[in-house]
């Protein structure tokens, strides 16, 4: 039987790269992950296969059809005739999912991880270590760490099928769809629907909660909505979703809304309520991994499960469901196993999403650092006033920066406008240092670019905005 030190059931995110990291620190290490794709092994998780990588290349595609049909000619260029065609769209979008997942098994050789193909499950302990069945073939490992994500949750009235999708039936329309219909109004439900919306659909959202966005900055989420209904999506607050029927052509739904009743008709759905952890095939039940209420693992700070030389990372345990906190998640813990002092620092985690305008933040928001007691100065700087902004004919949205009024330590910064998945970076680094708002502002920025939106706003949580 081969024996290894560290065994990683899941290879998206969280476990392809802790196999890496402890590959790198001299463990021999494994990686079983039952990930398929067109009837082949598709290391890279939910993410890459089906999820953040895909996802970003339709909206790539789409945005570039938006731009051609209806901002170019502002530009001074006239096209006329263009049209989509979604199987190449669709073909161009598995390439570089090919080449992504294709790029996840090329560093397992060079990394020397020995990988398996299905699915990983806990056999017993033993002396020393655990046994794992790796897709069919019995190994030893000293350390197990489960990160075997999550699922798409479903909604009880509406289960999967032909006309009711989730993300990956979303990302593979054969063509687009007339009228789609989303149910929820998160992160997945804003970018899948902004797809299909600059390809023609005309798009509902529906959302349970009250409000829009309701974890990011009140300014943000403000402008945010305002700017996706000037492009069409229409959206429904508080709603209950009484009923869903679909048949071989669409989807009903009925839905009450301030106490009055609607049925509206969709060639599609795609629902996008969140996500539950994923831990079928694993035999957690065989060997007593403690779950929390909601099938989550149960984990302690240093991703310890309750059996001895157990980990658990990633979406499997909570918490921000994204792919770089997931990642980070995998590195620490390998230097943890290895006896360094890994450490993930969750204030500072970026949240982007991929829509037009882009939307960006982290840290606290304006509302929460106040509900923390704390006295906050803010600055906020607009896109429209930045000439990088006007050059590219995109000058909607805005920075604004949350700083601590009596240390100047920033707190958060929240953007919104053109570029923004990328602006957050260097806040990001900023805030790791403990950056103030005032080392933000008197950081050279290069001239004209967006990022000198980043620097007047720091700016302006003294009044001191240059260009404004
Ligand atoms: P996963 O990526 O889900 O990987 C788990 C792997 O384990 C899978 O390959 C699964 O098949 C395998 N597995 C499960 N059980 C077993 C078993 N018993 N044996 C063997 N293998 C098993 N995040 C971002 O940060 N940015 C984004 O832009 C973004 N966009 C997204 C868009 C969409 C449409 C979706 C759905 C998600 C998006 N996410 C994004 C979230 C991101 O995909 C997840 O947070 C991330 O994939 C979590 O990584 P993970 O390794 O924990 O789990």
């Amino acid at each position: 039987m081969d024996s290894f030190d560290v065994v990683v059931i899941g290879g998206g995110p969280a476990g392809y790269v802790a196999a890496i990291r402890a590959a790198q620190l001299g463990f021999r290490t494994a990686c079983v992950d039952a990930f398929e794709r067109n009837g082949k092994a598709s290391l890279g998780g939910t993410c890459l296969n089906v999820g953040c990588i895909p996802s970003k290349a339709m909206l790539d595609s789409s945005e570039k059809f938006e731009m051609i049909t209806h901002e170019a000619a502002e530009h001074g260029i006239q096209v006329s005739g263009a049209s989509v065609d979604v199987s190449k769209m669709l073909a161009r979008k598995a390439g570089v999912v090919d080449k992504l997942t294709g790029g996840v098994a090329y560093l397992f050789k060079k990394n020397k991880i020995t990988s398996f193909f299905g699915y990983g499950k806990f056999v017993r302990q033993e002396e020393g270590g655990w046994i794992v069945d790796a897709a069919g073939t019995e190994v030893k490992a000293t350390h197990v760490i489960v990160a075997t994500g999550s699922n798409p949750r479903a909604l009880p009235l509406a289960p999967f099928g032909q006309n009711v999708v989730e993300n990956s039936g979303a990302l593979e329309f054969t063509a687009v769809p007339q009228k789609l219909g989303v149910i929820g109004a998160g992160v997945i439900g804003l970018e899948l629907g902004s797809v299909w919306r600059r390809l023609g659909a005309q798009v509902t959202v529906l959302e349970a909660l009250p409000g829009f966005l309701m974890a990011a900055d009140d300014a943000l989420a403000k402008e945010a909505l305002k700017q996706f209904q000037k492009q069409g999506l229409e959206f429904h607050f508080g709603v209950n979703i009484t009923k869903v029927e679909q048949d071989d052509s669409g989807v009903s739904v009925t839905y009450t809304e301030k106490d009055a009743e609607t049925t509206a008709r969709f060639d599609k759905l795609i629902v996008s309520i969140g996500r539950v952890p994923n831990t079928t095939g694993l035999g957690a039940d065989a060997v007593g991994l403690a779950l929390d209420e909601r099938g989550f693992v149960k984990v302690d700070g240093h991703y310890r499960t309750n059996l001895p030389n157990v980990y658990a990372i990633g979406d499997v345990i909570g918490g921000a469901m994204l792919a770089h906190k997931a990642e980070e998640e995998g590195v620490a813990l390998a230097e943890l196993i290895a006896g360094q002092a890994g450490h993930v620092n969750y204030d500072v985690i970026p949240w982007v999403i991929y829509t037009s305008p882009e939307i960006a933040w982290a840290g606290l928001t304006e509302k929460q650092a106040k509900d923390r007691g704390l006295t906050v100065k803010t600055g906020q700087f607009p896109f429209s006033a930045n000439g990088r902004a006007l050059g590219h004919g995109d000058p909607r949205g805005f920075v604004k920066v949350v700083a601590d009024a009596q240390s100047d330590r920033i707190l958060g910064v929240h953007m919104i406008g053109s570029g923004v998945s990328e602006l957050i970076g260097e806040v990001v680094a900023i805030m790791e240092f403990g950056g103030s708002a005032e080392d933000l502002a008197r950081t050279v920025h290069a001239h004209p670019t967006l990022s000198e939106v980043v620097k007047e706003a720091a700016l302006a949580t003294d009044k001191r905005s240059l260009h404004m």
